[in-house]
């Protein structure tokens, strides 16, 4: 976007109002308490707005009010192409929406607003498209039978699914799964991050405009040990579909398995490697692929490349191009033209990274680049890229999800040993590998022990693939794809004997 086409966010953020209510069978409504809790913009610490602090009894409406849409079939038993029209025409209304949106998400979130606008905001309404035009397209199946039996193999809704979103990318993640759980027929409830509802917020009420029946989709804003908790222990929820930290996520487990044995979807945490080999030569789209790894939305990003393994004979000269590259990077407020890093999601979070960079200090990693709270004076939460040379995968900070613009250096010497050193983790959600050998391509890419692993970028793909941990990084099924409609719906066989 060129600089005098691009809107004035500073002073559309001011003309913006701001709703702050759940969404609750079609009505938006403040908590049963009356109690709310304030959402802040991390790049200044200023309240934005007052949000309806959800609790059991808010969960216990949406929950009944999905169950009720779902029951009377007003969305689950509408004409396939009816359903798949509402939910284009939600996908329209986001597009229509997009800067409002885009604002708001940056606002909430600290992320810069032009990432909002290309990443997120797109990234949304492909979710929606994709699943609204797979309505009525998908077939049931009919088995191999004797001929006086009829066999079908039919794909029914699940019934309603709550769904806890994280607050790194809330749209984005929302339609992620709004869009294959609408698209299979089911009701949904929302549990937005405390961080980042106002989106969530916002979204509920295009979906009344886009005519989808109340009920179908509702908004409980709350906490995590209230609200979140609310969903997971709940009798007539069904499926439980998470996304956010591994360790949060063992809990949906913990709750299903006390309570009615909903199907549990995580989608969890990583600390996933970038491998460079030695035969790159040409490193120039290698660090800038690396800075999308770690800089992109600061560093909280599940699939963030978090460790650079790197070929030892190239390690130092990689390493002065990823330094030069990475101060292009620049931090600054998130509305401004040129903003490449935003602000980090909380002053909390922020110093767990600086914590992080510490302990990474302390066990003998050295700091090439950053290494430091930034910006100050401005109330905000920000960090400047900081990349450690000298780390080994025992360390801390190779370890651990840092969910920050820090990137660990390791270097290796052979192809096995790069295996080995990406493979030894916990985690296993993406992996990238730069490579200009097609045999070190295959053979590393199928040795990795990850969802996704992108050759010669850093990527998740788009809608057409599935996006999913092995390991400690998820469990119970995948997101995009046609595999997103498996998780939301339950096979059923019909045998039937004719007579
Ligand atoms: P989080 O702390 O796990 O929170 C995620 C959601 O769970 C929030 O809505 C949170 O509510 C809720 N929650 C917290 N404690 C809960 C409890 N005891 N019971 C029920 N719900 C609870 O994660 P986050 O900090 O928002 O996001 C960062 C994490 O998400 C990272 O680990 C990242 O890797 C992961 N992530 C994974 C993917 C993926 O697709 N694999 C994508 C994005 C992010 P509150 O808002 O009240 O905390
Ligand atoms: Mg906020």
């Amino acid at each position: 976007m060129s600089e005098n086409q691009r809107p004035n966010f500073a002073s559309r953020a001011n003309e913006l109002t701001i709703e702050g209510r759940a969404f609750i069978n079609g009505q938006f409504v403040p908590a049963a308490s009356g109690k709310t809790f304030k959402t802040v913009n991390p790049a200044n610490g200023k309240i934005l707005a007052d949000v309806a602090e959800g609790d059991v009894e808010d969960v216990n409406r949406a929950v009944a009010a999905a169950k009720a849409a779902f029951e009377d079939g007003r969305w689950a038993k509408m004409a396939p192409k009816e359903r798949k029209r509402a939910l284009l025409r939600l996908a329209d209304l986001v597009e229509a929406n997009i800067e409002e949106l885009a604002l708001l998400e940056s606002l909430d979130n600290g992320k810069p607003v032009d990432d909002a606008l290309a990443a997120d905001l797109p990234d949304c309404i492909e979710s929606l498209r994709w699943h609204a035009e797979a309505i009525d397209k998908l077939y049931d199946q009919v088995s191999p039978t004797p001929g006086d039996i009829v066999s079908l193999v039919v794909r029914e809704p699940i019934g309603v699914v709550g769904a806890v979103i994280p607050w790194n990318f809330p749209l984005a993640i929302i339609a992620m799964k709004v869009g294959p759980v609408l698209a299979g027929g089911n009701s949904i409830v929302i549990k937005p991050a405390e961080q980042t509802p106002l989106t969530a917020i916002r979204f509920a009420e295009l979906v009344a405009e886009a005519g989808i029946p109340p009920g179908v989709v509702n908004v409980v804003p709350g906490f995590g040990e209230t609200a979140g908790q609310a969903l997971g222990r709940h009798m007539d929820v069904d499926c439980l579909t998470f996304t956010g930290s591994t360790e949060v996520g063992r809990y949906f487990l913990k709750y299903a398995a006390e309570s009615n044995l909903k199907r549990v979807i995580l989608e969890l945490g990583g600390k996933s490697p970038a491998i460079v080999m030695d035969d790159v030569t040409d490193f120039g789209p290698v660090v800038e692929q690396l800075a999308m790894g770690i800089l992109f939305s600061q560093g909280e990003n599940c699939s963030a490349g978090s460790r650079l393994l790197v070929q030892e004979g190239i390690k130092d000269k990689l390493l002065s191009a990823v330094v030069e590259h990475f101060r292009t990077w620049r931090v600054g407020d998130p509305l401004a033209a040129g903003t490449k890093v935003g602000a980090l999601i909380e002053e909390k979070h922020m110093h767990r990274i600086l914590d992080y960079i510490e302990s990474g200090k302390q066990e003998g990693g050295r700091i090439i680049l950053g290494g430091n709270r930034v910006l100050q004076e401005t109330g905000g939460f920000f960090v400047e890229p900081t990349v450690f040379d000298n780390v080994n995968n025992s360390m801390k900070i190779a370890r651990e999800e840092i969910f920050g613009p820090v990137l660990s250096t390791i270097p290796f010497r052979t192809v096995e040993e790069a295996i080995q050193i990406a493979n030894d983790t916990p985690y296993g959600l993406a992996a990238s590998l730069y490579t200009n050998n097609l045999h070190t391509a295959h053979k590393v890419s199928r040795a990795i022990r990850a969802g996704t692993v992108s050759v010669n970028c850093f990527s998740e793909g788009d809608q057409s693939v599935p996006f999913g941990g092995f390991k400690q990084s998820g469990f119970g099924g995948r997101e995009k794809s046609f595999l997103a409609h498996d998780q939301y719906s339950q096979v059923k066989t019909i045998w039937m004997q004719l007579r």
